[in-house]
């Protein structure tokens, strides 16, 4: 194990950390977390210097258990030292910690069958568990059991999967998904200088707002005495990102004797569109339906059978739609994010003035947006920066129109390969008026319903994610607090 994996490993750890007592402080009890906290801090240190001992000498599951065992140690010297109250905080912390995914997180990221360690095949199923036929001691306390089927669930979501920490409480009934709060902190104010998503920068971010959007979410939801259960994004997205919203989430579980599930983001936003707020204007897709997600970090196509039965058609080779749209407006000088400038610009632009190549043309699902990021650097090398504004519109018009009809034949070619005539538009590029415009008229053409859900509901938020964990929990899933995080995960 490098220094660079041990560093990595070291802070990660310690944004886990961070993220466990930023959602711990929500325990009814809290004052006596808050009491060991001030403990964990100075042995915080202790467990670093622990840590990177151990990782140098015996590799990062010995550094991992050193670790904990700091906190162990700790523990017993607060019950000599200051009594039962913050001796229960640190051993708090050793629990947590001890059962921190992040030394094997780290792990299994980087561990490679030649070193012979041990590797997970990627998207390999983890068992359904449940307290009954799993005595680990993750589950304890027992959570509360889940209301009976058939009353309503309320659920909290939270999402950390890349630039927006989000928490929301969605209460699922007979009638429906009800989103009762919907809180969403983007960080975009941040990332804008480097043209792009930062990730360590994201986790930061995460870790300041985690624990406030967590809070404003309960209290415009109703309260904790509304909640039923956790849910929280384990994957896919950055792993530094995740672990700190992942982190809080089984945290709040944990304190308060909830019910935890981790949800795949992506399956989140294919069911986005079923969550709903009063007053606004709803339709739902009918099953079954095929979803076009679009967004900065992901560009797939799905069949959905039902709220659980989804299955991958086509994703792209390289950059996502939102990238491409981010990276040209990035080559035009147009700041970050570029989808929304380059729509405005588009608008005013004509989009037969410069024409740019569609990738995969054939009878593929899959799509590749990186070769238009060079057929735009090379357009720039040849006839240097648009010299007008109008110019400049008419880039951003072509450089749409390959992004948006690429879209939007490759959603309605799934469609038609499937025999399913419904397609459902989400993520961030949902928001273009481009893809609108031409996915309705394509619709309308081939006899296609067409759903685009609200733009709160096609971004990143965590109204998706409390309802997809809410279908999780009531197909019997139930995740324990050693929940991994996932930087890849596919969906179905
Ligand atoms: P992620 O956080 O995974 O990147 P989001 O759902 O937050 O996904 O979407 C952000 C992406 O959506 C960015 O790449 C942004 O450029 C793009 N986007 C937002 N609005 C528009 C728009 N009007 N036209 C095109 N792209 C857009
Ligand atoms: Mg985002």
């Amino acid at each position: 194990m490098g220094a660079a994996t041990a560093f990595g490993a070291a802070f990660a750890t310690a944004f886990a950390a961070g993220a466990f007592f930023a959602g711990a402080r929500f325990a009814p009890d809290a004052d006596a977390l808050v009491a060991g906290t001030f403990f964990d801090g100075a042995f915080f240190v202790a467990g670093s210097a622990a840590f990177f001992a151990g990782a140098a000498f015996a590799g990062a599951a010995f550094a991992g258990a050193a670790f904990a065992g700091a906190f162990f140690v700790a523990g017993f010297a607060a019950v000599f030292v200051e009594g039962a109250d913050f001796a229960r905080g640190v051993f708090r912390s050793a629990i947590t910690i001890a059962c921190l995914c992040v030394p094997r997180n780290l792990w299994h990221a980087r561990a490679h069958p030649a070193n012979g360690a041990q590797h997970r095949t990627p998207g390999a199923r983890r068992k359904p568990r449940t307290p009954q036929n799993d005595a680990s001691p993750m589950f304890l306390p027992t959570p509360r059991p889940l209301p009976l089927e058939g009353a309503s669930l309320t659920v909290l979501g939270v999402e950390s999967s890349c630039d927006e920490t989000a928490a929301s409480v969605v209460c699922v009934d007979a009638a429906g998904a009800w989103v009762r709060s919907d809180v969403v902190a983007t960080q975009v104010a941040e990332h804008a200088p480097y043209g792009g998503v930062v990730p360590e920068i994201a986790a930061r971010a995460h870790l300041r707002a985690v624990g406030p959007v967590i809070e404003r979410a309960v209290r415009d939801g109703g309260g904790w005495g509304a909640i039923d259960a956790v849910a929280a994004t384990a994957g896919p997205g950055l792993i530094g990102a995740l672990l700190v919203g992942l982190q809080a989430a089984k945290a709040v579980a944990w304190a308060r004797g909830l019910p935890f599930v981790g949800v795949n983001h992506l399956a989140g936003h294919l069911l986005a569109p079923f969550t709903r707020v009063e007053g606004e204007a709803f339709t739902a897709p009918a099953f079954p339906f095929v979803g076009l997600l679009a967004s900065g970090g992901h560009t797939a196509i799905y069949r959905c059978d039902d709220a659980s039965t989804m299955r991958e058609l086509g994703a792209t080779r390289d950059d996502a739609a939102g990238e491409a749209f981010d990276k040209v407006a990035k080559m035009l000088g147009l700041g970050y994010p570029g989808g929304p400038v380059v729509d405005r610009l588009a608008a005013r632009g004509d989009a037969d003035a410069v024409t740019f190549p569609q990738a995969l043309r054939g009878r593929s699902v899959e799509f590749s947006f990186s070769g238009l990021k060079t057929a735009v650097a090379t357009h720039l090398g040849k006839h240097g920066p648009p010299a007008t504004e109008q110019a400049l519109c008419d880039l951003c018009a072509g450089v749409q129109r390959a992004i948006v009809e690429t879209l939007v034949r490759k959603l309605l070619l799934a469609a038609r390969l499937e025999g399913v005539p419904r397609v459902v538009l989400g993520g961030g590029v949902a928001a273009n008026r481009g893809l609108r415009a031409h996915a309705a008229a394509e619709c309308a053409r081939a006899g296609v319903t067409l759903v685009v859900p609200p733009l709160r509901a096609c971004t990143d938020n965590a109204a998706m994610i409390a309802y997809a964990g809410a279908v999780a929990l009531r197909a019997g899933r139930l995740d324990g607090l050693d929940l991994d995080a996932r930087a890849s995960w596919p969906v179905g």
